[in-house]
């Protein structure tokens, strides 16, 4: 079997998630009877400081339910020029709700206000009118960069200035807040509202949570219904929801997996890594020679054995989950090394 490091996507269900699986008190959720699915609800709701949860199939649902709550058609979205709203969501903010990106470029010092600023656009009979500002922490294409505390509170300072809510795509808050040593809670409070996978590396085979207040939630929950995610027995999913929040001291070792994979491989010739970067389950590993292309050092990988996505023609992106050990990680940095002088 492969080692697979494209994304924390790739995990199976664990025994545990199973046999909660199997077991799952369950009903139509549509008439919201379905007691599994309103527990996890609640602890999402929890866990993130808000009122109350709504379970989406995915994180791309959910950030799309979020902003079909927020906005008006026609209206402008101010988030990161590298988001995954923006990137890997297939544009459906604009194809499904009618709203406009309006990109922020902070470079590497993510959301900082000079930045904000230098996007907002006042008032103006020209222009559309301003509905919201996404963040996203943990930040995908940084590599699994984490935002702190205070850059959280400073960005959603600006929204509250300019009246705009804030929805996070969290789809790795957790792994944000493990990385921090802080509660899940503390990177959210400053935020309206919030999405986070459950299957990415909290491991569960689907679903997402929105949270927000109650009266948001309740729109949203019409939203979703609409875009065709009111499931019926969702017991049976959200049972290993629950399951992968209970498992979620698991993401310490991803991170550190993540580490150990990242100095081993900035340690071969040919390979770099920022290793400072390095803050959680993912992290970008850069080819030094430019005659060398990622994409051919990727596709040489796979017919090792070690499966990682590149980004770019001189960019690897690695990600770590529960389903890699130790021993494959010193077996990925071999395989790397072996590859990398042939290609
Ligand atoms: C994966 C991801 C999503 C979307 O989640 P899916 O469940 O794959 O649709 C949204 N935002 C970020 C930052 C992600 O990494």
């Amino acid at each position: 079997m492969a080692i697979d490091l494209r994304s924390d996507t790739v995990t199976s269900p664990t025994a545990a998630m199973r046999q909660a699986m199997a077991n799952a008190a369950v009903g139509d959720d549509v008439y919201e009877e379905d007691p599994t699915v309103k527990e996890l609800e609640r602890l999402g709701a929890r866990l993130t400081g808000k009122e109350s949860g709504l379970f989406v199939s995915s994180g791309t649902m959910g950030n799309l339910v979020a902003v079909l709550t927020h906005c008006q058609s026609g209206q402008e979205i101010y988030l990161d020029k590298e988001s995954h709203i923006y990137f890997y969501e297939a544009g459906g903010m604009s194809a499904l709700g009618g709203f406009i990106p309006r990109l922020v470029d902070s470079g590497s010092d993510l959301y900082n206000p000079v930045a904000l600023e230098a996007a907002w656009r006042p008032e103006n009979i020209h222009f559309p009118t301003p509905g919201l500002l996404c963040l996203e922490n943990t930040h995908n294409r940084s590599g699994g960069k984490v935002i702190g505390v205070d850059r959280m509170k400073e960005a959603a300072l600006w929204a509250r200035n300019k009246g705009l809510p804030v929805h996070l795509d969290g789809a790795r808050i957790f792994n944000a807040a493990y990385a921090m040593n802080l509660e899940v809670k503390e990177l959210t409070t400053e935020v309206d509202t919030a999405m986070f996978c459950l299957s990415k590396g909290l491991g569960a085979p689907v679903g997402s949570l929105l949270v927000g207040s109650e009266e948001w939630i309740a729109k949203a929950r019409k939203w979703r219904k609409m875009v065709g995610g009111g499931l019926r027995q969702v017991g049976v999913l959200a049972a290993a929801g629950l399951v992968a929040l209970e498992q979620r001291e698991q993401l310490l070792e991803d991170h550190k997996l993540a580490k150990l994979l990242a100095k081993g491989l900035t340690n071969i010739k040919g390979i770099s890594v920022d290793l400072s970067a390095v803050d959680t389950n993912i992290f970008m590993a850069d080819l030094e020679d430019e005659r060398q292309d990622a994409y051919k050092f990727a596709a040489s990988l796979a017919e090792a054995g070690l499966l990682a996505n590149a980004v770019t023609s001189s960019r690897m992106r690695f990600v770590t989950h529960y389903d890699v050990n130790e021993e494959q990680i010193d077996e990925a940095i071999n395989i790397a090394e072996k590859v990398i002088s042939t290609i």
